[in-house]
Parts: structure tokens; C-alpha cells; sequence
């Protein structure tokens, strides 16, 4: 099943289900708190924290959402993206635990022929808030295997939005992919960072009103009037499940980058365990471009604008170091539009100026690499022989920072090119001269703004020279003024 239809079914189904559709919000977060909508229930905040009236008591989108603390995870873990999509439904005063379990099972476990996914009842897992028996009986009652349901303390299954509010368990949803993708669970629980048992819905039962407290030891004040319910489940772990793919990488809107990047690149997807990784993260990032430009971010050192920045330059260096050297977007990101537009027409609309975004921040990063990779090779090398084989080499603050002021390589990528070759970074060192030049700018600054230097400095000097001082300019354009 196609993730475009995958899609439209969840849409349809909760349609059907009387619940209003609301379109995907975009990536920009309209919640001024968060970069990014790293979750479908982030237009709704308002409605499950109250400080609104929701305009209709049970709603269901397919959100965008764009993750950046999974960065690192993409490309070794087989489940992260730094762009998803989570389908999501919403209960605001309407539904409770009951019915969201229903939906979810129903969904999962009908098969394809009548509307759902098809997928094996009997191969569920559910990890739960161990002290949630409402919970446990409805899933029970629905036909979740006894053995399947997973009790786990307040710390590991339960929702907040770290501070005092509403706050919840979770009962998130598994899928035993079987044998050959692991063990078996043992003792009752599902290994979260495995591959065998895929986390792929979340269920949020906004039950509770907390209180203060760090962590999870804040005390449950009392239950909420309005209790309601947040899901989340991932569209391309359900895509990679039904379409029979090892991970999100290879389901139909990620496969073709892959794909190309093979032509491109003449390595064969699947030989190499590095190279594959480094394809993962030229399929995510792309892809992660595309859907960011094409909702308005541009290039930029700061918020936003560097998050994308770092995406397109590390897919770029992954390309590289696949052994490619030319210009790789003008390729890649048509692929990749393709891929997305039968969901997001936009795309095509908008696509000549997205391209100019993104080929022109390709092209200046490669006059970057050009000109820094040389100085940072040569600092490398000084590093290795200071340390002369005895412990790990450590490129100085300095080579750091005069990378990043001179040839505007970011320290990300210094950290990163040095570890490619075992070098640390003084990362302190960097800092500190970092802090310097902002004190220095932030005095020119100063002096630009008033028109006139900081009159503080001339205090400074009048206090250390011990006295004031008089001008003889008018009289006398040689002399220096001499202290009175
Ligand atoms: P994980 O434990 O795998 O990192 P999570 O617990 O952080 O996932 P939730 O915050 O519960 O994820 O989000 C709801 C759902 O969204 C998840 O169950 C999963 O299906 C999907 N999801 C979360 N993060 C990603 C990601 N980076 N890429 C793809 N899908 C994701
Ligand atoms: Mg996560
Ligand atoms: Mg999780
Ligand atoms: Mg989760």
C-alpha cells in the first residue's frame, strides 16, 4: 500500500468516524515556544491545555513534523527520520481512553479489504502506565493479548508538557516484526531501541491536573473536567510495515533518493553498512529540505535557517564522501518532489523557487568546503603530530575558530570532519574565543549605534590615567593631549 493511500485511509476512517479533518499545519511551528511541529498534536495545544475552546470535539490530521533531536538517529536507527509525517486523532472533552483503544485496534487490524491496514492482531504490543487499570481492561476487552501488555513505571509511559498543566499515561502501540529482526521479549517488556518490536501508534490520555515537581515526581493534583486525547502514529513505519520494507528509508517516498543516489554515486545500496548510512542521511535530509523550504524557511545562520542549513551541508558531505563531487540537488531534489507532490501539490507549484533555494545554498557550500577543507586537513595533520601518537590528538580552539571566521565552516563540521579522522576538537577553547568576538562586536555595535564610541571606555582610560584631560586640538593639531 502506497504511504498516499496509507494516508488517505486515516483520513477517511476517522472521517467516517465523526471526527473533523483538519489539514497539516506547516513545519514552522505556530506554537511560539518550538522551532518546529514536531508533533500533530501541536496546533491543538491550546484545546488539551484549555486556554481555548476547541472549535469541534474530536478532529484527525496527517501532520508534517520535523524532529531535529533525531539527527543523529537518522540513517542508523532504521525508524527516524528528521522529517515524518504522524497521523494523529483528537479527542477534546469527547472520547476517552475506551474509544481511542478502539479506533486504534480497529484500525490496525481490519483488513485492508474492508478499510484498514490488515495488520496481525495477535503480533500487538502495548506498553502501559502499570497503575492505568482503565486502560488495561480496554485493551483486554478488545482483544489485546494478556501477555502482550507491557506495565511500565510513571517515568517511562506517562505525558507532560513539563510543567504544571494537564498530564497523562500513554499507551503506545507495538509491532512484533518477528524472529529475524531479534530476540524474543523477555520478562514482560519490549526493548525500545530494538528493531523487532516497532513503536508505531502513541496514545496520550490527558487525565490529570499536576502540580510542581522535576522529572516525573510531581504530584497528580486531581483529575481534569475536560480530559482529552492526543495520538500519534508514525506514516512511514506503518508505510514500511505494509509495504514490506527493512526500515522508513525504503518505503516508496524515500526509496527513489536512494535509488538516484546509487546512480549517482555508483555504490550499490546494501554492500556497505558506512555507505549506507551515509545514503539514509542523504534520502532524510533532502527530503527534510524540500518540505522546509517549501514551507517558507530559508538558509541562515541562526534558529530555523541553520537547522536547514546543517541538513542540506550534511547532505552534501554524505555525498562526498560517497565519492561525488559535482553539484548532487539538481538530481536529487526532483526525485524527491515527485515522491512528495502526490500529497503536497504545492511542491510542484512552488518548485522552481524552492529549487533556487536550495541549489544556491548547495553551490556556496561548496565554495566553503573548497576553501576550508584544505586548512582543515592541514590542522588535522598539526594535531596528530603534537600528540605524536600518545593519546588522542586535539585540534586547538584556535584552528577551530579561524575555520569558522575565515572559511564559514561551522563547528558542527569541524567537530564532524575531525572525528572522520580521530581528532577531537577544543571545543571550550572555540567557545571562549567565540565569546570574545561577540563582546568585540557587541561594543562596535554599541559605538555605531550612539553615533560615537562607548563612553565607558574613555571612563575607563580617564580612571586609569588618574585624572581628566585637556583637548588642545583647536590650538595645536600636533600635540597630543596632555593630561592636566
Ligand atoms: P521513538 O521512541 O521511536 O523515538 P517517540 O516515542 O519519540 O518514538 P512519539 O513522540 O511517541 O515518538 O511520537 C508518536 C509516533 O510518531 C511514534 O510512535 C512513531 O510512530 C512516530 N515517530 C516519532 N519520531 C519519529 C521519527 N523521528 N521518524 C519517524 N517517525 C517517528
Ligand atoms: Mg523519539
Ligand atoms: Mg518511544
Ligand atoms: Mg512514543
Amino acid at each position: 500500500m502506497r504511504t498516499a493511500e496509507i494516508r488517505s485511509r486515516w483520513l477517511e476512517y476517522f472521517a467516517k468516524h465523526d471526527h473533523h479533518i483538519a489539514p497539516s499545519v506547516p513545519l514552522v511551528s505556530p506554537d511560539p515556544s518550538i522551532l518546529f511541529t514536531i508533533a500533530g498534536m501541536v496546533p491543538f495545544i491550546p484545546y488539551i491545555v484549555g486556554t481555548q475552546e476547541a472549535p469541534w470535539p474530536r478532529v484527525a490530521s496527517v501532520q508534517k513534523c520535523l524532529r531535529t533531536n533525531d539527527i543523529e538517529n537518522v540513517g542508523r536507527t532504521t525508524r527516524h527520520g528528521t522529517f515524518f509525517q504522524m497521523n494523529g486523532n483528537f479527542s477534546f472533552g469527547d472520547y476517552f481512553k475506551e474509544g481511542a483503544i478502539g479506533f486504534a485496534w480497529d484500525l490496525l487490524t481490519t483488513s485492508q479489504a474492508d478499510g484498514g491496514y490488515g495488520l496481525d492482531g495477535d503480533r500487538l504490543w502495548v506498553t502501559t502506565w502499570d497503575q492505568d487499570t482503565e486502560a488495561h481492561a480496554a485493551l483486554k476487552q478488545i482483544g489485546v493479548d494478556e501477555r502482550h501488555i507491557v506495565r511500565l513505571p510513571r517515568e517511562e509511559n506517562f505525558w507532560d508538557t513539563g510543567q504544571p498543566g494537564p498530564a497523562g499515561p500513554c499507551a503506545e502501540f507495538h509491532y512484533d516484526r518477528g524472529p529475524e529482526f531479534g530476540p524474543e521479549a523477555e520478562g514482560g517488556t519490549v526493548d525500545p531501541g530494538g528493531d523487532r518490536y516497532l513503536e508505531i501508534w502513541n496514545l496520550v490520555f490527558d487525565q490529570f491536573l499536576r502540580g510542581e515537581g522535576t522529572g516525573k515526581s510531581y504530584p497528580l493534583i486531581r483529575e481534569l473536567e475536560q480530559k482529552s486525547i492526543d495520538t500519534g502514529a508514525g506514516l512511514e513505519r506503518i508505510a514500511y510495515l505494509l509495504q514490506g520494507k527493512a526500515n522508513m528509508y525504503e518505503t516508496d517516498e524515500v526509496y527513489p533518493l536512494i535509488a538516484t543516489t546509487q546512480e549517482l554515486t555508483g555504490r550499490r545500496y546494501g554492500a556497505d553498512g558506512e555507505d549506507d548510512v551515509r545514503m539514509r542521511i542523504v534520502a532524510d535530509h533532502v527530503r527534510s529540505a524540500l518540505m522546509l523550504i517549501g514551507d517558507g524557511v530559508r538558509p541562515g545562520n541562526d534558529g530555523r535557517g541553520y537547522v536547514l542549513r546543517r541538513l542540506i551541508r550534511r547532505a552534501v558531505r554524505s555525498v562526498r564522501l560517497l565519492g561525488v563531487d559535482e553539484p548532487v540537488l539538481p538530481e536529487l531534489l526532483p526525485v524527491v518532489k515527485d515522491a512528495m507532490a502526490p500529497s503536497y501539490p504545492e511542491l510542484e507549484r512552488d518548485f522552481a523557487s524552492i529549487s533556487d533555494v536550495a541549489y544556491g545554498e548547495e553551490e556556496a557550500f561548496r565554495r566553503t568546503l573548497v576553501a576550508g577543507t584544505t586548512i582543515l586537513d592541514s590542522a588535522v595533520g598539526r594535531a596528530k603530530a603534537a600528540a605524536g601518537g600518545a593519546g588522542r590528538p586535539q585540534l586547538p580552539g584556535t584552528d577551530a575558530f579561524a575555520l569558522h571566521d575565515t572559511y564559514g565552516f561551522p563547528i558542527d563540521l569541524t567537530l564532524e570532519m575531525a572525528a572522520e579522522q580521530g581528532v577531537a576538537v577544543d571545543e571550550q577553547g572555540f567557545r571562549d574565543l567565540m565569546a570574545e568576538q561577540r563582546e568585540r562586536a557587541r561594543a562596535d555595535a554599541l559605538a555605531k549605534k550612539s553615533g560615537h564610541v562607548d563612553p565607558a571606555h574613555y571612563r575607563e582610560l580617564q580612571d586609569r590615567l588618574g585624572g581628566s584631560t585637556l583637548f588642545l586640538g583647536y590650538t595645536d593639531t600636533t600635540a597630543e593631549a596632555r593630561l592636566v
